[in-house]
């Protein structure tokens, strides 16, 4: 099954998601939300799981935390239809409440195909929940943004603060979460430059 789903464009993995009845979330979920974007892209976002608003339309970072990651883009002139974007969970956890490794397990290969399909440079993880899955660690997000790290040999990941927990930290004084974050989207950005 996995490796069928290795070969499909990703219009067809996306087919793919619609259909899943792996876990208990297609009871609730309204649409799933495969995620969008520029499948040639070099650079993939991964956040955590779709919101109310994400559930609702299908689309991913659409929601309040989703127009401020479009802002965090725009700072640098990065156009949302230039990556792609998606999310670890491709189906809503009912009042977002975190995923749960199991679900994470059953939703993995829908990533790891269109992972595998994109073939990214840099892989840009949102928050606590990719990172520390990817990089295998318990280690916090405050740790971890801003830095870069090896993964399967040719991929960078870059961590980078949810923004939802941005929402969260208005603040924009000096070292707080949104200064932070306004400096790891130039790093970003200088590193897509060279790709
Ligand atoms: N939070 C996420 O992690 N992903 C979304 O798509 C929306 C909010």
């Amino acid at each position: 099954m996995r490796d069928n789903i290795h070969l499909l464009t990703i219009e067809e993995i996306a087919k793919e998601i619609e259909k899943c009845e792996k876990c208990p979330l297609y009871q609730t979920r309204t649409k799933v939300v495969p995620g969008e974007g520029n499948s040639h892209s070099k650079v993939i976002f991964i956040g955590e799981a779709p919101g109310e608003e994400e559930d609702f339309k299908g689309k991913p970072f659409i929601g309040r935390a989703g127009r401020l990651f479009s802002k965090i883009l725009q700072s640098v002139d990065i156009k949302r239809e230039d990556i792609f974007i998606t999310n670890m969970l491709k189906c809503r956890p009912p009042g977002n409440r975190n995923p749960s490794k199991s679900e994470i397990e059953t939703c993995l290969p829908f990533l790891e195909s269109q992972i595998a399909l994109i073939n990214p440079k840099i892989i840009v993880t949102l928050g606590n929940i990719p990172t520390q899955f990817f990089l295998e660690t318990t280690k916090g997000i405050t740790k971890l943004r801003g830095n870069w790290f090896d993964w399967l040999g040719e991929i960078k990941i870059f961590p980078m603060f949810h923004p939802s927990y941005l929402c969260r930290n208005e603040s924009t004084s000096p070292g707080s979460p949104k200064a932070r974050t306004w400096q790891d989207i130039q790093t970003l950005k200088e590193a897509m430059e060279d790709l």
